[in-house]
């Protein structure tokens, strides 16, 4: 596969959109560590869950566009994947346990983690929406603050 995978440049519509935007697997490298998918900088977490308004380096800010709903694609992300990986984990377990462990605990273990595995993945998930927003628009009105 070519380093040329992916969407077409916009170069020839719109050279800056182009120049200022990194690779896929480097935003979404970024968004896997927590960092902010632009610049890399680190420190964009208030907590687990609470997210910076603007990257505190390059002044990015998080809620691009719309605003208000944003991150809704995120929350899809989220449990798409977190509700797969319940499962997965789950079947793993029921796989290699077998008879050894009653369908009963093996319920609630299933239960449990797909209650627990979208408070683990949230930040991801966010993230991993802004990296991809971000490459397919790498360039938005009022995406920087205070610019
Ligand atoms: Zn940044």
């Amino acid at each position: 596969m070519s380093s040329d995978a992916g969407p077409p440049r916009a170069g020839a519509t719109n050279p800056m959109a182009a120049e200022q935007r990194p690779p896929l697997a480097v935003l979404l490298g970024r968004a896997l560590r927590r960092r902010c998918p632009r610049c890399g900088a680190g420190g964009i977490w208030l907590s687990w869950f609470k997210m910076r308004h603007a990257c505190p380096v390059c002044g990015q800010v998080f809620e691009r566009g719309e605003s208000h709903d944003f991150f809704i694609g995120a929350y899809l992300i989220n449990l798409v994947v977190a509700e797969a990986s319940a499962i997965i984990i789950a079947a793993i377990m029921w796989i290699t346990l077998g008879s050894r462990v009653s369908f009963n605990v093996l319920w609630g273990a299933s239960m449990v983690l797909a209650m627990i595995m979208p408070v683990i993945f949230y930040p991801f998930s966010r993230e991993l929406w802004l990296a991809f927003d971000l490459y397919f628009r790498p360039s938005e009105a009022g995406d920087v603050a205070g610019r």
